[in-house]
C-alpha cells in the first residue's frame, strides 16, 4: 500500500485505539500508524511528527481533543517528565485491563498458543485495593540542578537528567523526609553529588526500603567514597531520630557504571538488615491466614517491592505447586528464599538457587528464623548450578518453581528443566514477553499450560507480574 507522505513537524489528528508495550498510545490514518507517549487509548488527539519512518511515525501528543473514558488526572505533577510511572493519566480499571491484554498478546504472538487456550487457561488479573504509595523500596538518584543546588529525584524518561522530586507517589511518605535530611546533611558539610559523566562527587543514589509489616525502615547511601562521610555522626544523629529507622549504612561503588549498588556495605548505625513478615492468604478472595514468615533484608539482597501484591502472588504460586508433603522442590532465582520458605512449609524437601551471595545468607538466616529444617540453598546461577547438580548427583525434582529477572531462564536451564521432568513447573515472571518465549520451550518439551494469572504488583506503570502452572503432559 502506498502511504502518503508524513515528515517532521506535521500536525495531525487521530484516534488512538491501541497502546504499546511501554503505554504509549497508537493510532492509525489510512493504515499510516502513530505512536504517541501520552495518549490513552480511546482518545482523540492532535500530534506533531517527531520523527517519520516510511510506515510509521514517533509524535508528540499536542492536545487531547476528546478524552477517553479511561482517562483520568495524574496525581503527580511530574508525571509526564518523570520515566516512573507511564499510566498514570488512565484509570486503574483501564490500567488492568492493558496489562492483562499485554500478557494475553504476548503468549499468543511470542509463545505461539492458540488464542482459544489462552483464553481457558488465563484467569482474571489481580489488581491492587490501592494502586499509589505501594512501594516499599524506592533508589533516589543524587545530583545538582542548573544552579547547582543539591537534588534528589528521579531521572526524566530515557536519561539521566534528575528531575527534583522528593515526594513519589508510588513510595512511603518517609521517603521526603529521609531525602530532605541527607540534602541537607550533605549542603552543610560540603559534600558533593556524584556525577556520571566526569566520575567525580561523593553520594551517588539514597536507597530507602520499609518492612511494611515491621515499620522497620533502612538507608544505604551509596558512595563513590571508600572512607567514612565527612561528619557522619551528624548524618546518623539526624536520621534515627526518624521513627522506623533501624539501619543506616553505606554501599560503596567507585566503578564508572550506571549500577546502583556497589558490592560492599558498610553498616554505620543500627543493625545490618531490617526485618519484614509475609503472609499467606487465601487464594479464593485473599484474605489473611494465620501462617506467615519473617524474612531479614539486606541492602543487596532482592525483595518483592509491593507487599502486599507479593502475598497474593506467592500465595497463588503456592497453590499452583500443589503441595502434598512428599515433594521435592527446586525454587530457581530463589532470592533471600521468599517463595521457598512459602514452598517449605508444604513440600518434603525445598532447594533454592540464587547468583547473589548476600541473598543466599540472607535466605539461610530466613530459614533458621522461622525455625525450618526442610530448605536448602546453593550460591549460583541457575544454568550453572542446575545441570552441575542433576548430570554430578542425579539431583530430583517434583516441582520446579523458577522467578527470573525480566531477561527470564537461560537455555542450559530450560534444557535441564525438561530432562528432570517435574510433574509441575511454575513460572513466576516479571516480562510477559520472555515468558511466554520460555513457556513455548518448556511446551514443546513436553509440558502444557493449565493456568496463567497476572497479578499487578506495580500500578501506574506498564510492568505486570504473572504466574503460571504447567504440567508434564505424560506426568
Ligand atoms: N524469588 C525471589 C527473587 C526473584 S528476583 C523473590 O520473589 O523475592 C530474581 C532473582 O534472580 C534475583 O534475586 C537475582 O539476583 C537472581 N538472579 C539473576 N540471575 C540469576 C541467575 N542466572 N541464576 C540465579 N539467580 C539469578
Amino acid at each position: 500500500m502506498e502511504y502518503k507522505e508524513y515528515k517532521k513537524n506535521d500536525i495531525l489528528t487521530v484516534t488512538i485505539d491501541d497502546m504499546g508495550n511501554d503505554g504509549e498510545g497508537i493510532g492509525k490514518i489510512d493504515g499510516y500508524t502513530l505512536f504517541i507517549k501520552d495518549a490513552v487509548i480511546g482518545d482523540v488527539v492532535s500530534c506533531k511528527i517527531m520523527k517519520a519512518k516510511k510506515n510509521y511515525a514517533y509524535a508528540k501528543l499536542e492536545k487531547v481533543l476528546a478524552p477517553s473514558s479511561a482517562r483520568t488526572e495524574p496525581i503527580c505533577k511530574y508525571y509526564r517528565q518523570c520515566g516512573g510511572c507511564q499510566l498514570q493519566a488512565m484509570s486503574y480499571e483501564a490500567q488492568l485491563e492493558y496489562k492483562q491484554n499485554k500478557v494475553r498478546n504476548h503468549l499468543i504472538r511470542i509463545g505461539g498458543f492458540d488464542k482459544e487456550l489462552v483464553e481457558t487457561v488465563m484467569e482474571p488479573i489481580v489488581g491492587m485495593e490501592q494502586p499509589y504509595y505501594y512501594r516499599n523500596k524506592a533508589q533516589f538518584p543524587v545530583g545538582t540542578d542548573k544552579e547547582g543546588n543539591l537534588i534528589s529525584g528521579f531521572y526524566a524518561g530515557r536519561t539521566h537528567d534528575i528531575i527534583a522530586n522528593t515526594d513519589c507517589a508510588l513510595g512511603v511518605k518517609e521517603n521526603q523526609e529521609i531525602l530532605e535530611i541527607v540534602l541537607a546533611y550533605m549542603k552543610d558539610n560540603g559534600i558533593t553529588a556524584y556525577h556520571e559523566k566526569s566520575g567525580k562527587g561523593t553520594v551517588r543514589h539514597i536507597l530507602i526500603r520499609k518492612g511494611f509489616t515491621s515499620g522497620e525502615i533502612m538507608v544505604c547511601l551509596v558512595v563513590n567514597l571508600k572512607k567514612s562521610l565527612p561528619a557522619q555522626d551528624q548524618l546518623v544523629d539526624l536520621l534515627k531520630k526518624v521513627p522506623g529507622i533501624t539501619s543506616v549504612s553505606l554501599s560503596i561503588n567507585m566503578e564508572r557504571t550506571n549500577v546502583i549498588m556497589g558490592k560492599e556495605v558498610r553498616t554505620i548505625w543500627g543493625r545490618d538488615t531490617i526485618m519484614d513478615t509475609i503472609h499467606v492468604r487465601n487464594t479464593s478472595d485473599f484474605s489473611l491466614t494465620n501462617q506467615s514468615i519473617d524474612f531479614c533484608i539486606s541492602p543487596l539482597s532482592f525483595y518483592q517491592v509491593n507487599p502486599v501484591q507479593t502475598e497474593k502472588l506467592y500465595s497463588l504460586a503456592l497453590e499452583y505447586a500443589g503441595l502434598t508433603g512428599k515433594e521435592t522442590v527446586w525454587d530457581l532465582y530463589c532470592g533471600i528464599g521468599t517463595i521457598s520458605l512459602f514452598l517449605a512449609g508444604r513440600a518434603k524437601k525445598v532447594y533454592g538457587v540464587e547468583i547473589v551471595p548476600q541473598a543466599i545468607e540472607d535466605a539461610r538466616k530466613n530459614t533458621e528464623l522461622n525455625g525450618i529444617t526442610n530448605a536448602e540453598f546453593f550460591v549460583g546461577k541457575a544454568e550453572e548450578v542446575l545441570p552441575e547438580k542433576y548430570e554430578k548427583e542425579g539431583i530430583y525434582a517434583d516441582v520446579i518453581v523458577v522467578d527470573p529477572p525480566r531477561k527470564g531462564c537461560d537455555e542450559a536451564c530450560l534444557n535441564t528443566m525438561l530432562k528432570m521432568q517435574p510433574k509441575r513447573i511454575v513460572y513466576v515472571s516479571c516480562d510477559s514477553a520472555t515468558l511466554a518465549r520460555d513457556m513455548k520451550v518448556l511446551c514443546e518439551g513436553g509440558y502444557e499450560v493449565v493456568k496463567v494469572r497476572a497479578v499487578d504488583q506495580f500500578g501506574q506503570t506498564v510492568h505486570v507480574e504473572t504466574v503460571v502452572l504447567m504440567s508434564r503432559v505424560d506426568g
